[in-house]
């Protein structure tokens, strides 16, 4: 047997907001994979000194692992022309080195090196439609460096809207949880609640909370709550996701605020909320929502979200949110694609480039600023760009250089159209800015509490030995887009710069416990309408152990 894996971080100033530590310098102990109080004298030290240290981080909404990146990579084989990504030269030989392709939706193995080569070392991908997760799971085992997981597809579900519209509130969430186990989900993820069946049945969409979806007796009301309901009752380690109706239209702040309202006292997270706090009225104009909307989420403890800020450059728009993507096309002449996904949901993509000469892109830009400005609890506003929708994941240390640097924001702002910014509070002057300890918390301590990952996000005994090393630099965005060094469950996968080693990432997924009895209902709802049968549904062979609830 050989020795166990140790090494002594020495004299870095950590930064661990989950342990109450703020930039104080002292010693991080690993062994075998984890975080330990002490290691013997004599063991390997690796000389942090001058730098700063950080748990690994936590991206809790991207898009990097589905049958829907792979379309968005097919719909724009220019980014991968331009962006040619060659094999890194890893140390340990025993891990593939593959070559691969960046853009917006940068090929698998690319995927997980440029996470690694940022810091990052767990990622969840938002959006899956449970009959497409073996896709997920299977780009999942070609994505080495990040731990990692699915958020499924609930809500446009033909068998769930049965039972919503039976008052059967028990079977749809023995429904959710034999879903999540058959198809190695982590959490239930809502996008536009009946809008993409809407779509589906030929009706544009719907808008309000209680709408009628598909002329049947549910609404979206209805799916909201007994989603959220199921995800609680089941003690999911995160709550039910939420993509809200009317993402992207003007006034849809006050759907937003309703489906807070909708579920008060449930533990619910809002995701991308950028895109979800538009003031004015569709056809009169746009304004910011976001102030309004941040006070209702630091006055609701039980709401959490990201923000999906946008950045100003390339993005992909992929989503289920099909009728979203239908308006996105028409708007922008784009090239698009829509998919759907039988009795489950639908899909929609449309490539699209934020400009920062744009008056909406701008009010977008400043929105996502503000929400997290204007934010008192940053452990319940966490960083997102949902990627690569509002921008790529590697525009994070731009994000967080505006987050951090008032002189660089401010100069951004003088460069954007101001047409829309009127009553905007960026515009108005925002002073704040975060401290290493907030970035620290809304980049890996913050989604990792919102995500229950009772071993990620910190840097105590036990914890996953996932550790960022940066230098300090005056230019925050160098900083955090070169660490110095990167460690991945105790190995250094990262040296000055450069991946050296890409081992595989862990599988974070959920098994839940249900009621038999929906198995023989399941079955003959899928041999009366489905088109894959229910012995075959089920993804087999899913790695590891599923996360204790
Ligand atoms: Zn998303």
């Amino acid at each position: 047997m050989s020795a166990p894996a140790r090494l002594r971080i020495v004299g870095g100033a950590v930064h661990d907001p989950a342990n109450g530590i703020d930039g104080e310098v002292r010693d991080i102990c690993i062994e075998s994979g984890r975080i330990v109080s002490a290691l013997p004298d004599g063991a390997p030290t690796l000389d942090a000194r001058g730098m700063v240290v950080m748990p690994g981080g936590v991206d809790i909404h991207s898009h990097l692992a589905s049958s829907s990146c792979n379309h968005a990579r097919r719909l724009a084989p220019e980014e991968r022309a331009a962006d040619p990504v060659p094999a890194p030269a890893l140390l340990d030989r025993t891990a593939p080195a593959r070559s691969g392709t960046g853009g917006t939706v940068p090929s698998t193995f690319t995927t997980g090196y440029r996470y690694a080569g940022l810091g990052y070392t767990t990622a969840f991908d938002a959006a899956v439609a449970p009959l497409m997760a073996r896709h997920s799971h299977a780009e999942l085992d070609d994505t080495p460096c990040v731990d990692g997981g699915i958020f499924l597809l609930m809500g446009n579900d033909e068998y769930l809207l049965r039972q919503i519209e039976a008052g059967e509130h028990a079977r749809a969430r023995d429904y959710a949880a034999w879903l999540l186990g058959a198809a190695g989900g982590y959490a239930i993820k809502i996008v536009n609640p009946g809008g993409v069946e809407a779509w589906k049945t030929g009706q544009r969409n719907v808008t309000g909370l209680d709408d009628a979806i598909g002329g049947r007796k549910v609404t979206p009301r209805a799916v909201l709550e007994v989603l959220a309901d199921a995800g609680n009752a089941l003690r999911l380690p995160h709550p039910v996701h939420i993509h809200c109706n009317n993402l992207g239209l003007p006034g849809n702040a006050a759907t937003t605020l309703a489906s807070m309202e909708a579920l008060q006292g449930r533990r619910a997270h809002f995701t991308h909320l950028q895109f979800h706090c538009y003031g004015g009225e569709p056809g009169k104009g746009w304004s910011s929502a976001s102030a309004k909307v941040i006070e209702y989420v630091y006055t609701h403890p039980e709401v959490s979200t990201d923000v999906g800020q946008v950045m100003f450059g390339p993005a992909m728009t992929i989503t289920a949110d099909a009728p979203v993507e239908y308006l996105l096309y028409q708007s922008s002449g784009r090239r698009w694609t829509n998919i759907d996904i039988e009795l489950e949901t639908g899909c929609g993509i449309v490539p699209l480039a934020f400009k920062e000469k744009a008056a909406v892109a701008a009010l977008q830009w400043a929105i996502g600023l503000e929400l997290f400005l204007l934010s008192e609890d940053p452990w319940r506003v966490v960083l997102s760009t949902d990627h690569p929708n509002g921008g790529s994941f590697l525009s994070y240390p731009a994000l967080i250089q505006l987050l951090m640097d008032r002189s660089v924001r401010d100069e951004r702002l003088k460069q954007v159209n101001p047409r829309l910014l009127a009553g905007s509070a960026l515009a108005d002057g925002l002073s704040r800015e975060y401290t290493l300890n907030e970035i620290a918390i809304v980049t890996r301590a913050g989604p990792a509490r919102l995500l229950g990952l009772r071993d990620k996000g910190h840097l105590g005994p036990g914890a996953d030995a996932d550790i960022t090393i940066y230098n300090r630099d005056p230019d925050i965005a160098t900083m955090f887009s070169t660490p110095r060094y990167v460690i991945k469950d105790g190995t250094v996968i990262v040296e000055e710069g450069q991946l050296r080693r890409a081992p595989a990432g862990r599988r974070l997924r959920v098994a839940p416990g249900y009621d038999d009895a929906i198995v023989p209902d399941l079955r003959r709802y899928f041999e009366a309408y489905s088109s894959v049968s229910f012995g075959n549904y089920p993804v087999a062979g899913l790695p590891g152990e599923p996360v204790a609830p």
